[in-house]
């Protein structure tokens, strides 16, 4: 397909996916507008709970080197070649990711975020609108009704393809849900989880190796840390909701405290406002959000808005990134938008699903097989 200015594309969220899309779609030609419901990240300040750094892998590079933001983005990153195991008794056992030296990266979602708006800001046939955002899509007509929030003002607008970027509870999605023959699951795991942090050191080092996901894995649920430029670590705990122990016993900081001491020995003195963070900070919940057709006419999910899935696998920004490089090949080689986003969600469907359940498995192995004797031999025989 060639593009000329008068090709109009509305993207609704202006999220890790929608920006990459944006930049795919504004380089190929198109005029795209994004609308993101919420004000513009890099002006306010804003926490809600959501990753604050993310594993970067093979497939979200090459989606960022295609574009020629790979070597922009890997200075804002830190290599990880392996998982760092803590166990209770305060040893510590690492198992490289490869014997060649691979690894994966951890970036702040901040940073990218506010990095990939940057470079979309430069592109001439772009305009963002804060602020804005998705009730519905009409299908047939490809004409999205979009809200303005401080005002509650709605109105119409008609475009060559519209992208549901709009993250796990995609509005875009919903208006497919009232479409004929349109396949929806969601699923919620027992556990959730809840972001910590360890400070950097008096001296401005790391406390523990930087170059590594470290992993407290305890059975049934785990902590794992992944490293900041600035010297810290956010830590994820993945806890159940119910039971014992769960969120719903350590209701005071003192039980608090005195579980992570007994649980976690190495890194509680790390985590110097614990108790602060841990009733500050959200409980968060993981689901799992199958569905399908993404497509209807010329209006398509992308991301999460077409798969959420869990976060044990650190695929879910990468699996979003690999899409828009699968679309970008699939517009390349069509006529027309009705027959790319067909070839993209036949290529795609496949593949994010394969990689839900294999962040579901993955989930078992990181909270519990690490921590075995024979796991960790294995491990070793294979990286001789
Ligand atoms: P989102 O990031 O959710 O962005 C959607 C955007 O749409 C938001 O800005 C939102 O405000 C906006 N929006 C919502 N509704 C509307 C509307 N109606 N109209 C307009 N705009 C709207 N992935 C990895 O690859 N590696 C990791 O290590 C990793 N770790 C994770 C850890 C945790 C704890 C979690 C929860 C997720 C993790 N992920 C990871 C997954 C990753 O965060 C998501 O896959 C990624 O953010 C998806 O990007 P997205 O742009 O599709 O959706």
């Amino acid at each position: 397909m060639k593009f000329t200015n008068s090709s109009h594309v509305i993207i609704f969220g202006g999220g890790l996916v929608g920006t990459l899309l944006g930049l795919y779609l504004a380089r190929k030609g198109c005029k795209v507008d994004i609308y993101e419901r919420r004000a513009d990240m890099r002006k306010v300040q804003r926490f809600d709970g959501r990753s604050i750094n993310l594993a970067l892998s093979d497939r979200g590079w090459r989606a960022l080197q295609s574009i020629g933001i790979g070597d922009e983005i890997k200075e804002i990153s830190i290599p990880m070649y392996g998982r760092s195991i803590h166990n209770v008794d305060g040893t510590v056992s690492f198992l490289p990711y490869s014997k060649d030296g691979l690894c994966i990266y951890s970036v702040s979602r901040g940073t990218l975020n506010a990095k990939l708006l940057e470079l979309l800001e430069n592109e001439p046939n772009v305009a963002f609108h804060f602020e804005q955002k998705c009730v519905k899509v009409d299908f047939a007509t490809t004409t999205a009704t979009i809200q303005h929030m401080p005002t509650g003002e709605q109105f119409a607008v008609k475009a060559d393809a519209i992208f549901g970027a709009d993250g796990a509870f995609s509005a875009v999605r919903a208006s497919m849900q009232k479409t004929d023959r349109f396949e929806y699951q969601q699923h919620y795991i027992d556990h959730a989880y809840k972001e910590l942090n360890i400070e950097a050191l008096p001296d401005g080092g790391f406390a523990l190796d930087k170059n590594a996901l470290h992993i407290w894995p305890r059975g049934h649920y785990m902590m794992i840390a992944l490293p900041n430029i600035d010297s810290t670590f956010t830590c994820t705990l993945f806890f159940p909701y119910e039971g014992d122990p769960s969120f719903a016993t350590l209701t005071t900081p003192e039980k608090v405290d005195d579980f992570f001491s007994k649980t976690f020995p190495d890194a509680r003195p790390l985590m110097h406002h614990l108790e602060e963070d841990f009733f500050a900070n959200p409980t968060a919940s993981l689901p799992t959000i199958k569905c399908y057709p993404w497509t209807r006419n010329a209006t398509s999910l992308i991301g999460d808005a077409a798969h959420g899935i869990t976060p044990f696998f650190g695929q879910g920004m990468n699996a979003g990134f690999e899409d828009c490089t699968v679309l970008s090949e699939a517009i390349d080689n069509s006529e027309s938008w009705q027959e790319a986003l067909e070839v993209y969600q036949r290529s795609r469907k496949p593949n994010t699903d394969a990689i839900a359940e294999l962040a579901l498995q993955n989930f078992i192995e990181m909270r519990d097989l690490v921590s075995s004797p024979a796991f960790i031999l294995r491990k070793k025989i294979e990286m001789r």
